[in-house]
């Protein structure tokens, strides 16, 4: 049998074949990863829950199911880490607020979300819940009650966000793959700032059911993986239709895995003039431009695009996902769960004020505020009606595009990743560094992130490809065939080496 440990660096489709054939069992592969976590978790805080009793008590129940002889699942034995906006039976959710949390127990919830019910019924083994920014808000990973996740390339700096604890398990390869959440980039970017893959899928492919919600009409759950591959597979697995997300699409999951390494000869790549502008950072946009010029000498064809409104897409999402938060937060009253703090004296309305002044952080606040403003009356017509109208505008630039272009090629994040604490005080300038990602995202469509070349400081760079909408095998299929021409493929972040024990 090979040597356990080996075992945290083997890609996903090994993992579950070698559990599948039972060339080493699900505990072991387990038991590495656990090693794993405890040499290096405490360095980056990727996890808020790890259940270490529970990780071993599903490895064995898919031991034992083999030794059954019964037919294991596309993730056998293969550890996934979720983010803690997910609902999960057997582990607590916290969604990285102190607003769900009561007597210093975390809510639990009493169902799994849709996707977890389907990474179980796929054998994979859940190692636990990740960091992320309060309720998904943010782009850093910085806004968690429970502090930020630090970046395994540079422990100074942050890892994106907001899905940044399952982009860091991965990164350090403390899970082989994890589920995240992506309303304006919160998977494509942490991807980017991690050197890992990011797939964000069309809006409706994966189900909402069971994920907390930000803003309902952007959220989206995908996958990280070392690979594409095993992002691929991963969003194979949770996808497909759901008849408890009214919003969940009916158009059969395609074979995505299967779509890695495909022929790309012919493939019409779109750069987009408004994404290599201003802001850009010279060093991302070498690095990309870098792995377009290699898809170009792979046989696709590169063609300038326009996406002419990408310029309002800030003011646009940060009008629509705020008033959708304001919303949805309502839930979170101190009455039904989590948090109640009694006022000294007073009402029912006291209550909700001291409950809600308390459990949420300075970002959350903001964003009710802001989201409350643009539908109050006077300023629904000239704040949010008006962005739902120049979000029909971004969305018919892409219909545009491709017409043209096959997939659309751009980096993820205009910057490497900044250092922790620099843009805490100027949310403003936190919002801008998400451009680059939120235009799919108020359009709905699929987009991925693919390493590139780190810069020469060693911080990684992510290639984003977005596609029109259900075209994920695409977009996998030009992906992969980037991925394996990156010289720094399978590079490992420094702080993610684990001394020979
Ligand atoms: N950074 C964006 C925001 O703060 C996107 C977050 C996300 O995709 N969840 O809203």
């Amino acid at each position: 049998m090979a040597d356990a440990d080996d075992w945290t660096h083997r890609s996903i489709g090994q993992i579950a074949a070698g559990v599948q054939h039972g060339e080493v069992s699900a505990e072991a592969v387990a038991a590495a990863f656990l090693r794993r976590y405890e040499a290096i978790e405490p360095q980056v805080h990727a996890f808020l829950h790890l259940q270490s009793a529970r990780v071993v008590e599903q490895a064995r129940a898919i031991d034992a199911k083999r030794v059954r002889n019964e037919a294991l699942g596309p993730l056998a034995g293969v550890p996934i880490a979720v983010k803690d906006s997910l609902c999960t039976i057997d582990a607590p959710t916290s969604c990285g607020s102190r607003i769900l949390a009561r007597d210093g127990a975390v809510w639990q919830p009493p169902y799994d979300a849709t996707v977890v019910e389907k990474l179980r019924s796929a054998d994979a083994v859940l190692m636990g819940k990740t960091n992320l920014d309060e309720f998904a808000m943010g782009s850093s990973t910085e806004s968690s009650a429970s502090g930020p996740t630090l970046n395994p390339w540079d422990l100074g700096r942050v890892p994106g966000g907001s899905s940044g604890g399952s982009a860091v398990a991965v990164a350090c390869r403390m899970s082989a793959g994890a589920l995240g959440s992506d309303t304006g980039g919160s998977i494509r970017q942490p991807a980017a700032f991690t050197h890992t893959v990011g797939l964000k899928p069309t809006y409706g492919r994966v189900s909402r059911y069971g994920l907390v919600a930000y803003a309902s009409s952007l959220d989206q759950v995908g996958s990280f993986g070392s690979d594409v591959r095993g992002a691929a597979r991963i969003l194979e697995v949770i996808g497909g239709h759901d008849p408890r997300d009214a919003t969940s699409a009916t158009a059969p999951m395609e074979k995505l895995e299967a779509a890695c390494g495909r022929d790309v000869r012919s493939i019409r790549i779109g750069v987009p003039e408004e994404y290599f502008g201003e802001g850009l950072d010279a060093a991302v946009e070498q690095r990309v431009r870098r792995a377009i010029e290699a898809l170009r000498g792979a046989g696709c064809t590169v063609h300038a695009v326009h996406l002419p409104h990408t310029r309002y897409a800030i003011a646009t999402y940060y009008i629509l996902a705020t008033a959708e938060a304001s919303s949805n937060l309502a839930r979170f009253d101190g009455v039904r769960f989590g948090l109640r703090v009694h006022p000294q004296r007073g009402d029912l309305e006291a209550m909700y004020t001291s409950t809600r002044s308390t459990g949420f952080g300075a970002e959350v606040k903001r964003r009710i505020m802001l989201g409350t403003y643009v539908l109050s009356a006077g300023y629904y017509d000239a704040y949010y009606l008006k962005a739902q109208k120049v979000r029909t505008l971004l969305r018919r630039d892409f219909d545009e595009a491709f017409r043209q272009v096959d997939v659309i090629a751009a980096p993820a994040s205009p910057i490497p990743p900044w250092k922790l604490g620099e843009k805490l005080d100027d949310p403003l300038s936190m919002y801008l560094a998400d451009i680059y990602t939120l235009p799919a995202s108020l359009a709905g469509l699929p987009a991925i992130s693919v390493p590139c070349e780190p810069t020469q400081d060693g911080l990684p760079v992510g290639l984003q490809l977005i596609a029109p909408a259900f075209q994920e095998a695409r977009l996998c299929a030009v992906a992969s065939a980037w991925e394996a021409m990156n010289p720094a493929r399978g590079l490992v972040a420094p702080h993610a080496h684990v001394a020979a024990g």
